[in-house]
């Protein structure tokens, strides 16, 4: 293998043509010279190896400011930065400790190319909240943050890690590990399901992607925030109690919050700004919600077949052209008044109205053995851990849209698969059902799973019950998927005084209109069929009863 690695062929390239021109106009911003070191070792991974270097040549062809090194593993270059995974790829190492062990080209990809823009222009980009907390960091860090390529949570972790690299080049040093390509890093730290954050190499772990802020917390002390709340003081917070946000409170006003970038808050931001309102999408996670779940949407018009993640993120770009949309910022509270105030994470809106879009969340089973393997066997989300059980053993518990289409998305993996559903006929839509027919994935029908069984470790077993039979039988297995729907996500509702159904999911009239003034909801929250289209529906038709209460327009009065 030579040092430098230059691919001259005008023809030969690896990314796509509409990627690289993408990539060209982000790389007009980079300001500073940014050197990729790849290393890479014979007969390991030797496939990811190549797609690495490949990519980082294409990288290296579009601008002059990125150059690429490539190394052997073992050589002195690898000794000496301590390299052992092929391959791991190192911006800029001589100034950051910034580093992809396996191939960035699932949805990490997203991670790297934002790490070379900001190690090109020298900046973290990290919040004017988390760079006070971050100076308390007195030790170094290591934080290995475990991915998979098609978790659509892994970047945003990633990052946070990597912001911090950026801002305390000394004191952090962040890994992104591709799990698949890291089976012993996977193995050694028991990794379940992804992102799954290592801070020192083991002394505290998270799970799932967290707010910046939070993870600069749990980063500087080594422990759970919510931990850390309970204690009666922060270490170095000079014995005083935390806030409830970590932060100061920078007073915003707005005509409108919306809670929630699902499909119905990013459409309710498009049509309340375009009708005049001052608005702000608040995410307390990633964009897209459920939806950015579903590793396959065939029934969004205009898209015949497209990834919910990649639908999600067109469907964002347009709503950012007109409204922020504030990825990583939770609510904490709203409080009523004249004007409500709407404090999260990262400071405080005082705003007239808001639209409720926080969506829903998995329900789980209730089964014995149901927390205790979650994370070690038990699992929710398709998209982001199938990659896990390639080759391996899995269930899939439920018989609607979202079991089927995760089924399908596992099979399509390669994973060995079997849908457990308590009757003998699915609710999912026929073409679903279709595909698992000619999938052939093996069904289980009318019957319950009793007990999820494991050793100390991880599931192995499933005690399942037919409920037309009444046996008891043993399913032996790897793992399992839980996709038995979703119950609302109606904690703001019900603190702000909104009124419930029987069911669970917010009240609202035919306008969206809850029970309070100028609080209105949509999508998952209010129930009906919940569907892509319907939120889309009504989150334009919330901004738009917003905007005539707000704005009181001529042809209202
Ligand atoms: P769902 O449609 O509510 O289906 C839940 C399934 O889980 C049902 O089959 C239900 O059984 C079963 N179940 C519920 N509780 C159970 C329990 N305790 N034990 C065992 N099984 C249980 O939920 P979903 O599939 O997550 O879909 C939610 C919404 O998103 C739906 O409106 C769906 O159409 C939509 N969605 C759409 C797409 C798409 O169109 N591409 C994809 C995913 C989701 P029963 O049938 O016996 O009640």
């Amino acid at each position: 293998m030579s040092p430098s690695f230059k691919n001259d062929n005008p023809d030969n390239w690896f990314l796509p043509e509409n990627v690289r021109k993408q990539l060209t106009e982000t790389f007009k911003k980079l300001t500073g010279k940014v050197t990729l070191e790849v290393f890479t070792e014979d007969g390991v991974n030797d496939e990811f190896g190549e797609y690495t270097v490949k990519f980082c040549s294409d990288l290296s062809r579009l601008t002059n400011l990125i150059t690429v090194k490539e190394f052997d593993i073992p050589s002195g270059r690898a000794d000496e930065l301590g390299v052992e995974s092929s391959p791991t790829l190192c911006i800029n190492p001589d100034d950051y400790h910034i580093r992809f062990l396996g191939a960035p080209l699932g949805e990490e990809g997203k991670s790297f190319i934002t790490a070379i823009m900001l190690s090109s222009q020298r900046k973290s980009e990290l919040s004017n909240i988390s760079k006070p907390l971050l100076d308390k960091l007195e030790g170094g860090r290591l934080v290995q943050v475990f991915v998979s390529p098609s978790c659509p949570y892994c970047p945003g972790q990633v990052m946070n890690a990597i912001k911090c690299a950026i801002e305390k080049p000394t004191l952090v040093h962040a890994e992104c590990v591709e799990m698949n390509e890291n089976p012993e890093l996977t193995d050694r730290f028991e990794v379940g399901s992804v992102p799954h954050t290592v801070f020192n190499g083991g002394t505290h772990t998270a799970l799932g992607l967290m707010p910046e802020e939070r993870f600069v917390v749990e980063m500087v002390y080594l422990k759970s925030a919510d931990q850390l709340l309970k204690e009666d003081a922060l270490p170095g917070m000079d014995g005083k109690k935390p806030p409830a946000h970590y932060g100061t409170i920078e007073p915003g006003e707005v005509d409108l919050v919306i809670v929630g970038a699902g499909p119905a808050g990013l459409t309710a931001g498009i049509y309340a700004v375009r009708a005049g309102l001052k608005a702000v999408v608040l995410e307390k996670s990633i964009v897209g919600g459920q939806v950015s779940l579903t590793p396959v949407v065939e029934n969004y018009p205009g898209f015949a077949t497209v990834p919910g993640k990649q639908l999600m993120e067109i469907m964002s770009e347009h709503a950012r052209e007109y409204v922020p949309v504030n990825e990583g910022e939770g609510v904490d509270s709203i409080e009523p008044g004249e004007t409500f105030t709407v404090t999260t994470n990262r400071g405080s809106y005082s705003t007239k109205g808001i639209i409720l879009t926080t969506g829903a969340v998995y329900r789980k089973l209730g089964a014995a053995g149901e927390d205790r393997y979650f994370g070690r066997g038990i699992n929710y989300c398709a998209s982001c851990d199938g990659y896990i059980y390639k080759n391996k053993k899995v269930a899939i518990i439920g018989g609607g849209n979202t079991a089927l289409t995760d089924a399908l998305h596992l099979k399509n993996l390669g994973v060995d698969v079997t849908i457990i559903h308590r009757r003998d006929s699915f609710r999912a839509q026929k073409p679903l059902q279709d595909s698992v027919a000619h999938q052939q994935i093996r069904i289980i029908w009318n019957t319950e799973v009793d007990e999820i069984q494991g050793d100390e470790r991880h599931v192995n077993n499933l005690r399942l019950h037919n409920i037309k039979d009444d046996t008891v039988t043993d399913l032996p297995v790897d793992g399992a998927f839980v996709a038995i729907g979703q119950k609302a996500s109606t904690e703001l509702a019900k603190a702000l005084g909104v009124e419930l159904g029987d069911d669970g999911f917010v009240k609202v009239d035919s306008a969206m209109r809850t029970n309070i003034p100028r609080v209105y909801a949509a999508g998952d929250l209010i129930g009906g069929l919940q569907q892509i289209v319907t939120a889309i529906g009504e989150g334009s038709i919330a901004a738009m009863s917003a905007f005539e209460d707000i704005s009181n327009p001529y042809w209202k009065k």
